[in-house]
């Protein structure tokens, strides 16, 4: 189902023209307007689902393989060296956009764009705490 006032359900639809890179009955994968590298793209589903908590299972795995398929046309196109699939989900996670969406953002050697988080230094007893949470 759609949701009135979701931008990217207007988007995904066709209501709203965007650069569209590709298109099928269940998706739509437009350039994002903000984006961090170029060729920045976004999957989004037709549908809406405010989430990952929310997409269903064969939803999440049809949008990866939308992903897979545009990231090797990119390869080739535009010539790129990597790609990072980046996908927010709540506003503590940088979600600014409250339609389930999957970021492919080529790369390119020597880009400079910042994705990738700062690792920190956990002691052995704090994994071994999270480990149990998560598996408990
Ligand atoms: P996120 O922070 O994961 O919710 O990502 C939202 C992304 O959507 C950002 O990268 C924005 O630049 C992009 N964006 C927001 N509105 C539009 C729009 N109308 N057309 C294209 N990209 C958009
Ligand atoms: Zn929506």
């Amino acid at each position: 189902m759609k949701k009135d006032n979701c931008i990217f359900c207007k988007i995904a639809n066709g209501e709203i023209p965007s650069r569209t890179v590709y298109e099928d009955e269940k998706f739509r994968v437009i350039l994002d307007m903000g984006p961090a590298t170029r060729g920045h793209a976004l999957v989004l589903p037709k549908e809406h689902f405010d989430d990952l908590y929310e997409i269903p299972a064969d939803w999440a795995a049809d949008a990866f393989k939308v992903g897979r398929q545009v990231a090797a046309s990119m390869k080739e196109k535009l010539g790129t060296d990597g790609i990072n699939l980046v996908q927010n989900n709540g506003e503590a996670a940088g979600q600014t956009v409250m339609h389930f969406h999957l970021h492919l953002i080529p790369r390119y050697r020597g880009d400079g764009a910042h994705i990738l988080w700062k690792p920190t230094s956990p002691s052995a007893e704090e994994l071994d705490a999270v480990l149990a949470q998560i598996i408990g």
